[in-house]
């Protein structure tokens, strides 16, 4: 039996989370951690609230509170998010228990007394008025590099470099607005520098890591490690061992401890206080940290070069799948612009599982995706309930009307069932291989293909038809049927484990475990079984009510003031260690550019034509089902297309601006009568309809529900 440890970043107590982590490390991980249970592993899923650090200290003199007021707050409703979007952890934790401050110690003293520690004085403000230095964020002033007037202590809101807080121009004390001094202070630095080379070794074993963060850290190591500070004064956080108090850890150092601290409380809770080290301190366990792209400096170098250096052996993570963001709508989440979605009404109006399949399909794996409330409504409606809803509805409502409600025996099999169980049975365990490799999109999409798979045997099957003229092969064609919908129901249980279950509930299979299912579902026997209750999966959502969501949005938002643009987003943990990572894109202008006002930007009209010369044009709404790269070329995709009627191979110019997974699912518009043409050895049949050029091509694609096949006029 593998054994496995999943982690999810430690959510940052000082605030609400939103769907842009979720996309990022919470759904992805906690998809790999059903997946794995499916197939029977040992696996640990770990998480907790990072409670530490400036930023929490000051949110709380903000809101009037103490720090550990402000963390139980915002600790109750983030764990209330997960929860409401099944999020399973096996256990979650919070680094101010006093296990986790014991371990974050005696990680410090093993690097100190390895020598991997050294002590430092610097030059620190310190406020006379407050009595106290002030760390980072508790220092405003001006930027040395741009001359921006709020810069903090510990970056510049304007320009977004690092900064030391000692080098701000003109700084201010952020609680009593008062002109600090400088004052020499003591503090510890950890010899990361020392680390390059194991680092480098270790991280070139890791050639099935994801290339965007393997290149990161491989390049991060190209340009130098440098020791890094890991004390702060304050009086919130784990106190530095051997120094007066006021002197604590700083967050990014005691954070990752957490991992472990929390799985040590795990086996406390389950009354075998040392299993912890079955998972840590083996080397056979794989251990899986998902994040967000703003921590892999964090968890790719930093962390592991802490276990490195520590005297208890600690297994290594085997991989730190980290994904890239999630917008909402094109533009950053964001509380303060007033650019988000109200999750308490949220959850009134719509499923978990909806908008994890949503998350699912659009994950920001390779590339920054978005979040549109159309987006959501289009997979909700014509993939959930128009496909996945539809096969389930259709199939078990024959069950109740010509079966009593008991699922039929196969008389015998004939080649078309024997051929679709061949089909769900390799789309069952492609998705697997999927979720194996943190491929939600390809598992969304192969998901929605097995049910566009069994929605099309039922309708060439007819049972309506066999019922009155050919009883027993209608009983074997629902028969099979019922065998898709448990097939259904168990390649989706890691993405809508809701709806997966009551599936299985709905074939009678309610008792069943969900463990170890992926290999038993082959031998479970569905023939004489009576369905359970059943009940709508999926629940349409009507076009005034996203409309009603879009409005809301951009109410929130005019109801503020203009934000400033901000040089990054806003991180999980707030009080980020590293510079502002270079693959973090500038965020979008507050408004949109205006457009070219010269004609002679553009090409000169063409010559008028008539209606029957466009009439003769061919365009029919299709969704991509398949996409890959045309080899040896950087603009040519090729794609296969389902055109409802008939599938076409199609090349198309378009990889400067998508990636080939960016387009499954897509729907486009096929010019379907355009005379077949061999484009770099592949026959292109038919052509996509599209704008710009280059890497600024956009694929046109129908606005709302429309079935492929469908004419466009
Ligand atoms: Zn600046
Ligand atoms: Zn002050």
């Amino acid at each position: 039996m593998t054994k496995i440890l999943v982690t999810s970043a430690l959510p940052y107590a000082n605030g609400p989370i939103h769907f842009g982590h979720i996309a990022g490390a919470y759904l992805p991980a906690d998809v790999f951690v059903r997946h794995h249970r499916m197939l029977g592993d040992d696996v640990v899923y770990i998480c907790g609230t990072d409670e530490h650090g400036v930023a929490i200290t000051i949110g709380a003199e903000q809101q009037g509170t103490t720090p550990a007021e402000h963390v139980a707050k915002y600790r109750v409703i983030i764990k209330d998010l997960f929860d409401k979007l099944h999020i399973e952890f096996d256990n979650f934790s919070r680094t101010t228990l006093p296990l986790h401050h014991d371990l974050a110690r005696r990680f410090f003293e093993e690097l100190k007394s390895n020598g991997h520690l050294f002590e430092q004085t610097e030059e620190q403000y310190f406020c006379d008025t407050c009595n106290r230095f002030l760390a980072d964020r508790y220092l405003t002033g001006s930027c040395p590099h741009c001359g921006h007037p709020g810069a903090r202590g510990d970056e510049c809101t304007g320009c977004g470099k690092w900064l030391e807080s000692v080098e701000l121009t003109s700084p201010a004390c952020k609680l009593c607005g008062g002109t600090p001094a400088k004052r020499s202070t003591k503090h510890w630095y950890f010899r990361l520098d020392a680390f390059s080379d194991k680092l480098r070794d270790w991280l070139q074993g890791q050639s099935d890591w994801k290339e965007h963060v393997r290149g990161y850290v491989l390049s991060m190591l190209d340009n130098g490690l440098k020791a890094r500070p890991i004390s702060r004064d304050l009086h919130w956080g784990v106190p530095v061992p051997g120094e007066a108090e006021g002197k604590v850890l700083y967050v990014w150092f005691d954070a990752p401890i957490g991992y472990i601290s929390s799985t040590m409380e795990w086996a406390e809770k389950q009354g075998k206080p040392e299993r912890w080290r079955d998972y840590w301190q083996d080397p056979a366990c794989r251990i899986y940290h998902f994040i967000g792209k703003d921590n892999i400096p964090f968890h790719c170098a930093f962390w592991p070069a802490m276990l490195m250096g520590q005297s208890t052996p600690y297994t290594l993570p085997c991989n730190v799948p980290a994904n890239e963001w999630l917008t909402l709508e094109g533009r950053q989440f964001s509380k303060s612009d007033g650019w988000y979605i109200d999750l308490t009404s949220f959850f009134e109006r719509y499923s978990a599982d909806s908008i994890r399949y949503c998350l699912a399909a659009n994950a920001p794996e390779s590339s920054d995706t978005e979040f549109s409330w159309k987006d959501f409504q289009l997979r909700n409606n014509s993939e959930l309930a128009n496909i996945y809803g539809n096969l389930v509805n259709r199939v078990l409502r024959f069950v109740v009307t010509h079966f009593d409600g008991r699922i039929p025996e196969a008389a015998s099999l004939g080649p078309r069932d024997r051929e679709v169980l061949a089909q769900v049975r390799e789309l069952f365990e492609q998705t697997g291989r999927h979720y194996s490799a943190f491929e939600l999109r390809r598992a969304a999409f192969a998901v929605m293909e097995l049910g566009r798979v069994g929605n099309r045997y039922v309708d060439e099957l007819a049972p309506w038809d066999t019922v009155k003229n050919d009883p027993p092969t209608c009983a074997t064609t629902l028969n099979v049927s019922a065998t898709i919908l448990l097939y259904l129901a168990c390649a989706s249980w890691p993405l809508i484990p809701s709806a997966a279950s009551k599936l299985l509930g709905f074939l009678g299979l309610g008792g069943e475990a969900w463990e170890g299912m992926h290999h038993r579902v082959h031998e479970l026997q569905l023939a004489g079984r009576t369905l359970g209750p059943t009940e709508i999966l999926f629940h349409k959502i009507e076009d005034d009510q996203i409309a009603m969501e879009i409005e809301a949005l951009h109410l929130r938002r005019d109801a503020l003031p203009l934000p400033a643009p901000t040089p990054s987003q806003t991180s999980s943990n707030a009080e980020s260690p590293m510079e502002p990572t270079p693959v973090v894109q500038p965020p979008l202008p507050a408004q949109e550019a205006s457009p070219p006002t010269s004609e002679s930007l553009f090409p000169p009209l063409k010559e008028p034509i008539s209606y029957e010369d466009f009439a003769r044009l061919d365009l029919r709404a299709a969704t991509v089902i398949a996409a890959e790269r045309v080899p040896k070329t950087d603009r040519l995709l090729h794609l296969e297309v389902e055109l409802g009627l008939e599938r076409r191979h199609v090349v198309a110019g378009v990889a400067g601006t998508y990636a080939p997974e960016d387009l499954l699912g897509k729907r486009v518009i096929l010019l379907a009568n355009l005379e077949p043409r061999k484009l770099r050895g592949v026959v292109s049949h038919g052509m996509l309809l599209a704008a710009g050029e280059g890497d600024r091509i956009r694929l046109l694609t129908p606005d709302g529900e429309v079935a492929n096949g469908t004419m466009v006029k």
